[in-house]
């Protein structure tokens, strides 16, 4: 339907699009509703890799077993998204999709390494996550593709996320992080939301702590990798303090138990 009825906008959880419809800016009128496919909510072990389906719930991934013994800091996430009425119907996909560079579940994906999954008439195709975003709200996702599900391969070590907003539930992040620590097998993965106009990776962050930088170093790094704006949730100001400030938290769990 996509590929031969298009344009179709498809529509999961609708937590996203319906605010656009009460904004007045969903210019669409033809949809593709998701939210029955069963096979795209599982959550599921494929070669040895954790696979959650596009359509799976914030509360499906607080309830799964699975994705709280391999990917914790997912479930942290999900336990910090709207409150419990945006949990039981907003998706993975959904956010993903949306490509809000406060999207609380993309630092976990990039600092996870995960891949995307994308299905369309002709067949499918997986995308690295760190590859998947061009550009502030832009994607490689072509119109007559669907996300089917997120890839995840085992994350060894210790696993960290943080969110900065106004209050516990219902905000939308000011800074968010994510981020993995190896513990010497390799450098740590860290990943920020809300400071640039998409999801970002710090490699040079990461090389820093990796080669056993000062933490006072390294944060000086981090703020020439990030690109935060001033807009109606915060200052780029405030943003850049926190970002910091967050790293060093993470890496308080490093010295504290090395
Ligand atoms: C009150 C409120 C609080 C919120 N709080 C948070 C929060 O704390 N943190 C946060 O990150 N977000 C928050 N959100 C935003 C929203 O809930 C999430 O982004 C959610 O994950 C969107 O999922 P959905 O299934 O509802 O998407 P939808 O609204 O159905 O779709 C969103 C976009 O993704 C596309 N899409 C959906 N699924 C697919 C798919 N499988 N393949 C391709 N395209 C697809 C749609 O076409 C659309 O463009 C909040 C929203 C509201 C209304």
């Amino acid at each position: 339907m996509l590929r031969d009825e298009g344009p179709l906008v498809p529509l999961a959880g609708c937590t996203d699009l319906y605010v656009t419809l009460n904004f007045g800016t969903l210019g669409a009128t033809r949809f593709l509703d998701l939210w029955r496919l069963g096979p795209l909510r599982r959550i599921a072990l494929r070669d040895g890799m954790l696979s959650i389906g596009a359509l799976a719930t914030f509360t499906d991934i607080m309830q799964s077993p699975l994705v709280r013994r391999r990917l914790p800091m997912l479930v942290a996430a999900a336990r910090e998204i709207g409150g419990p009425q945006i949990q039981n119907r907003g998706t993975l996909g959904g956010n993903v999709a949306n490509a809000s560079p406060a999207g609380d579940t993309l630092p976990v994906l990039a600092a996870a390494d995960a891949t995307v999954v994308l299905a369309s008439a002709d067949g499918e195709r997986r995308v690295a996550f760190t590859s998947f975003y061009t550009g502030y709200r832009t994607s490689v996702m072509r119109p007559d593709e669907l996300i089917t599900a997120l890839d995840i391969s085992p994350v060894s070590g210790r696993q960290w996320f943080r969110k900065v907003g106004t209050r516990a539930a219902q905000a939308i992040s000011k800074v968010v992080m994510a981020a993995v620590d190896p513990r010497g097998d390799a450098p740590p993965r860290v990943a920020l939301g809300s400071v640039a106009p998409t999801v970002v990776r710090l490699p040079l962050t990461e090389a820093a702590l990796g080669a056993g930088a000062p933490i006072a170093r390294a944060q000086a790094i981090l703020l020439e990798e990030i690109t935060p704006i001033d807009d109606v949730r915060s200052t780029a100001a405030y943003r850049r303090r926190v970002a910091a400030n967050l790293l060093a938290r993470f890496w308080d769990g490093h010295v504290s138990r090395t």
